[in-house]
């Protein structure tokens, strides 16, 4: 999954205080904190502009992104396997799912149920700015694991609905507490991929017309959003 969150480290707490006094509380999909991708029929429920300061970057959150930053603390390889390992067990509650390196991998990949893999990317740009999209990430591989069990979603030509629905699910996921906020233009990237996918898939596009409309609609609200970089 492509990272399309720009670095923000050096935007003064200021612009934050202002971005805050701006914005109302984020939206929620279905009345559902965790949506699953194998219920197409989810719809945003409300849509609102986020606060970017409200859900702060909180001590816990800190220590992964201390962790996987300092090069004191390890290889690069041994840093990126261990954030992983360590969102998957502080936010999602699994120590079950076997965590790969291969350096090339932009974002996270999974290829099958149980296994993630991670590259350089993802641990190189970890910051307090995006750790919340970091942390969605992993839950968006773990709604790939879900479809892998869903036998209407496991096919191997069902690759595209399956990256289809996650990209929907990452557009509209809750931040995780304490883990800060996933910039309107990372959510405006996932619901561009998540479009590009229908209309390049065949029958996929009036499968899911409805869902299509949704993230239109939902577009075109984030981008009168007040800018948060
Ligand atoms: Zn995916």
């Amino acid at each position: 999954m492509a990272e399309v969150n720009p670095e923000g480290d050096k935007k003064s707490e200021g612009r934050q205080a202002q971005a805050v006094a701006e914005r109302r509380p984020e939206y929620n999909v279905s009345g559902k904190g965790d949506s699953s991708a194998t219920q197409p029929v989810d719809r945003f429920e409300r849509f609102v502009c986020k606060p970017l300061g409200e859900n702060t970057v909180d001590s816990r959150a800190q220590k992964i992104i201390d962790d996987a930053t300092d090069k004191s603390k390890g290889s690069l390889e041994q840093r990126g396997v261990r954030s992983v390992q360590q969102i998957l067990d502080q936010y999602y509650g699994r120590k079950d799912v076997k965590v790969e390196w291969d350096p090339k991998v932009v974002g996270l990949r999974t290829d099958g149920p149980g296994k993630i893999t991670v590259g350089e990317e993802y641990v190189k740009r970890m910051s307090r700015w995006n750790f919340a999209d970091r942390v969605t990430s992993v839950g968006h591989e773990l709604e790939h694991f879900k479809q892998y069990k869903d036998p209407n979603l496991s096919g191997k030509d069902k690759g595209n609905e399956r990256e289809f629905l996650a990209k929907k699910w990452s557009a509209s996921a809750v931040e995780k507490p304490g883990t800060g906020f996933i910039s309107i233009r990372t959510r405006v990237g996932y619901i561009d991929g998540a479009l590009a996918l229908l209309e390049k898939t065949p029958g996929l596009e009036e499968k899911y017309r409805a869902q299509k409309e949704e993230l239109i609609k939902y577009r075109e609200f984030l981008e009168k959003c007040p800018p948060d970089h």
